[in-house]
């Protein structure tokens, strides 16, 4: 099982979160049939938007990411809710890259760099609060940092890492943390941060070495006291439902929906988050047209 941690220095000057994503990065992975540098672009994205979302009070939120640098993987984009649960996609799951000659995934290059990384919270009520800014790498967490600093002014540490087993892709381990420097926090501990982050191993080492949420936390923050604030599961969890599927069809025209059955008179549509179909027979579709002529009647 996945978890994520918050923590917050005694002082309130640093807010702490990490995030063990190796089963939902393998989930995404087997649902997408991604390759390793797929899985690499996909779970830091996943890691990155659980540890926001779990940032978020109002219940019901949720946090989208999206990266666009127009490399050949497309469009990336993950989801996740205040509860730290998320789901993505890649638009063009079955890229895969030559390793980089350090010998690492190539994570830049699939994603590319001439783009843009976007934001979109929604508390659940008003209008979602959205911001963008160019990105800096492609390698995801220098972005994020990146998103926080310009966007938000939230000076931050951002890790995030995907190791994916060369011989035997599915074997992963996957993972990320979040530091944010909060406006009282005193400038030794900011100092205090910088010297530890310039020691702090890669996330997947870490994870590798067998180190727990909380280890990787006291890592980054030692010398600095802290608290825990909340510790959760998190897992790839999709919100599609039959229902969802319905009202997207109900925006259609009754003609448009009528002419959705295929020659063996079906309908089928595919949530591109979790692969899950969801099927309509000619009748079905039928009721369905009769519902929203009615309601356009009515209007
Ligand atoms: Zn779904």
């Amino acid at each position: 099982m996945d978890r994520l941690i918050r923590c917050i220095t005694k002082s309130g000057g640093l807010m702490a979160s990490a995030a063990d994503t190796t089963y939902l990065t393998a989930t995404a992975q087997q649902i997408h049939g991604l390759h390793a540098v797929g899985t690499a672009a996909l779970g830091r994205l996943l890691a990155a938007a659980s540890l926001m979302g779990a940032e978020m009070k109002e219940e019901g939120s949720t946090i989208q990411l999206k990266v666009d640098g127009g490399g050949p993987l497309g469009a990336v984009v993950a989801i996740a809710d205040n509860h730290g649960d998320c789901r993505g996609m890649v638009a063009h799951p079955e890229v895969e890259l030559p390793l980089k000659p350090n010998g690492k995934l190539d994570v830049g290059g699939a994603v590319g760099r001439d783009g843009l990384l976007g934001v979109m919270r929604d508390r659940g009520s008003g209008t979602p609060y959205t911001g963008q800014v160019r990105l800096v790498s492609g390698e995801i967490a220098e972005d994020i940092a990146s998103y926080f600093a310009i966007s938000e002014q939230i000076p931050t540490v951002c890790a995030l890492g995907v190791l994916v087993g060369k011989e035997d892709p599915s074997q992963l381990l996957s993972g990320g943390l979040l530091i944010q420097v909060m406006p009282g926090a005193s400038e030794e501990e900011v100092d205090r941060l910088a010297e530890n982050v310039k020691r702090l191993p890669q996330v997947t080492t870490m994870l590798a070495q067998g180190m727990t949420i909380e280890e990787m936390v006291a890592k980054a923050l030692e010398g600095l006291p802290f608290t825990q604030l909340a510790s959760m599961p998190i897992a790839y969890t999709c919100t599609c439902s039959r229902e969802r599927v319905e009202r997207a069809f109900s925006s259609l025209s009754p003609d448009e929906i009528r002419s959705l059955a295929d020659e063996n008179g079906y309908a089928e549509a595919r949530c591109q988050y979790c692969g899950r179909t969801y099927r309509f027979s000619k009748e079905e579709l039928e009721t369905l047209a009769v519902r929203v002529e009615t309601r356009r009647q009515k209007n």
